[in-house]
C-alpha cells in the first residue's frame, strides 16, 4: 500500500451541514470515499483519524465571481461613495498601470484570503490586459497551482474603449483577434475538462456593452467549439439596462439571447434587474447566477431575485466580487450578508441559514458546471472547510450550523482542497502570510503612485 492510497476519516463532526454525513466523511487521495452516518463507523478501511468533534463541517465553499487585481484598489478614495459607472471609469486609469508581478501578488493575496475563510475553489474574472499584462490568466494559473487551490479563470476582455463610446482607456482594450486567438491558446495550454480538474478556463467578456456585438457571438462559438464555460456581468444597474435600451433598443437579457448567450454554458455576475418574464427565461435556460450581495450593498445596485430564479430553475451561487467594490475576498463573510441582504426582500422562514450554505457549495458548483464539488457525497472531490466555534462570538451558541451564519464566522480552522489540507490552525499551508502582506501592500501603494 503506498502512502498516497491511506484512507483518512473525518470523524464525528460538532456539525455538518449535510445530513448524510453527519458522522463525517473518509478521505483516499483527493476524493470523498464514503460519507459516514451519524453515530457509525465508517465500512471502508480506516488508516487516519481526524477527530471533527469541535469543528463544523461545510463542503468548501465555492466563489463564482471576483476581480483579484483589486485587491490592489482597496478603498481607494478617489472611488469611494460612487454607483458603478463613475466608480468605474474612476479606476480604470488606476488599473491600466497594473503588470504581472502586481497581479501575481493580487491573486495570492486574494486566493490565500479565500482560502482562509473556507473557499477551496476560486472563480476569477480578469479582463484589463494592458501592454503590460498580455499573460494575466498565465500568471493566475501558475499562482493557483502552486497554492493548491482549485482555480475556474476567466479570460475576460474588452474591446470598446473610449475611442468607440466604451467606459475603458484605450489602453486596456484589444483587438477581437487577439483576444480570440488568446482565448484559445489559454484552453489549449490549461483548461482540465475532465472531473477533478484543478484549473479550468472559461471565456468572459467584460460585459455585453464593453466588447463589441461579433465579438460576443464569436466568443459563444468558440466556448461551444471548446466545450468551456461563458461568463459575463448582467444587469447589475439599472443605469445598465437604460444604456442597452438607448444603445441597442433591447433589454440586457435581450441582447445577451440576441448574441447566442442564453443557455446552461452561460452563469452570470449580479442578475439583479430581471423581470418576471426574464427570470422564468433564465431558469428555462438553466443559466446560473453569481449573486454578490456585498458588491450589489456598497455600489447600491439592488436587490438579487434568488428565490424566483432558484424556483425557476437557474443555478444561484454567492460571490464575493472585486475587492474593490465589496472589498474584502472572504466567502464566510459572504454568507452572512447574502443572508442579512435576502432578508430585506423575503420572509424569514424564506431565507434560512441552509439556503446560503447551499448557494455557496452546490449552487455556486452548478454555476461553474461541476458536480464534482460543492458536496460530502462518496466520489465528490475531497474539498473541505471546517470551522471552530471557540471564539467569543460563538460563545452560548446553540444551533453551530446557524452560528457560522449568525454569529459571523470568517475564518476557517481547516481547508482541504483535493484531499491536500491547505489551512491548518487558521494559517495557509506553505505561503509566509506576513511577507505577503508587507510586499502586497507594497504593490498596491507603487500601483496607486503610478497614476
Ligand atoms: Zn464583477
Amino acid at each position: 500500500m503506498t502512502e498516497t492510497k491511506r484512507t483518512l476519516w473525518i470523524r464525528q463532526p460538532l456539525a455538518c451541514s449535510d445530513a448524510a454525513a453527519a458522522g463525517g466523511v473518509v478521505i483516499q487521495s483527493e476524493r470523498i470515499i464514503e460519507a459516514v452516518a451519524d453515530g457509525a463507523r465508517p465500512q471502508s478501511r480506516v488508516d487516519d483519524v481526524f477527530d471533527a468533534g469541535n469543528h463544523v463541517l461545510l463542503p468548501g465553499l465555492v466563489n463564482t465571481h471576483h476581480h483579484v487585481y483589486q485587491t490592489l484598489t482597496r478603498a481607494y478614495s478617489p472611488a469611494l461613495n460612487k454607483p458603478l459607472f463613475p466608480w468605474l471609469t474612476t479606476l480604470y486609469d488606476v488599473w491600466a498601470n497594473l503588470d504581472e508581478p502586481q497581479l501575481a501578488l493580487a491573486s495570492e493575496l486574494a486566493m490565500v484570503e479565500l482560502l482562509m475563510s473556507g473557499c477551496t475553489t476560486v472563480a476569477d474574472h480578469h479582463y484589463v490586459f494592458s501592454g503590460a499584462l498580455t499573460h494575466a490568466i498565465d500568471v493566475q494559473v501558475e499562482t493557483a497551482r502552486r497554492l493548491g487551490v482549485r482555480a475556474a479563470l476567466t479570460r475576460g476582455s474588452m474591446s470598446l474603449g473610449r475611442d468607440a463610446g466604451g467606459l475603458p482607456p484605450q489602453s486596456v482594450v484589444q483587438d477581437e483577434r487577439t483576444i480570440l486567438d488568446d482565448s484559445q491558446r489559454l484552453i489549449d495550454r490549461y483548461h482540465e475538462p475532465d472531473d477533478g480538474a484543478m484549473t479550468r478556463i472559461a471565456l468572459a467578456p467584460c460585459s455585453p456593452f464593453s466588447v463589441s456585438r461579433e465579438l460576443m457571438q464569436e466568443t459563444a462559438r468558440l466556448a461551444e467549439s471548446n466545450d468551456v464555460r461563458l461568463h459575463t456581468h448582467l444587469a447589475e444597474t439599472a443605469d445598465e439596462t437604460a444604456f442597452c435600451q438607448q444603445q441597442f433598443g433591447l433589454r440586457p437579457l435581450d441582447y445577451l439571447e440576441a448574441c447566442g448567450w442564453l443557455s446552461d454554458r452561460t452563469w452570470l455576475a449580479h442578475g439583479i434587474h430581471f423581470d418576471d418574464d426574464e427570470i422564468v427565461r433564465l431558469g428555462r435556460a438553466g443559466t446560473g447566477i453569481a449573486h454578490c450581495p456585498s458588491s450589489n450593498m456598497v455600489l447600491g445596485s439592488g436587490l438579487c431575485r434568488t428565490l424566483e430564479l432558484e424556483a425557476a430553475g437557474a443555478p444561484v451561487g454567492l460571490a464575493v466580487d472585486g475587492s474593490a467594490s465589496n472589498d474584502h475576498s472572504n466567502l464566510a463573510e459572504e454568507m452572512r450578508q447574502a443572508l442579512l441582504l435576502g432578508r430585506l426582500r423575503y420572509a424569514p422562514g424564506e431565507i434560512t441559514h441552509e439556503t446560503v450554505i447551499r448557494w455557496a457549495t452546490q449552487g455556486s458548483a452548478r454555476c461553474l458546471g461541476r458536480d464534482d464539488i460543492g458536496g460530502l457525497a462518496a466520489g465528490q472531490q475531497a474539498d473541505l472547510a471546517l470551522f471552530r466555534l471557540d471564539e467569543a462570538r460563538f460563545s452560548g451558541a446553540e444551533n453551530p450550523l446557524a452560528a457560522l451564519l449568525l454569529c459571523g464566522a470568517h475564518r476557517a480552522d481547516r481547508v482541504m482542497v483535493a484531499g491536500r489540507w491547505r489551512v491548518t490552525d487558521g494559517e495557509p499551508c506553505d505561503v509566509d502570510l506576513s511577507e505577503l502582506l508587507a510586499r502586497h501592500s507594497q504593490a498596491a501603494r507603487r500601483l496607486r503612485e503610478a497614476l
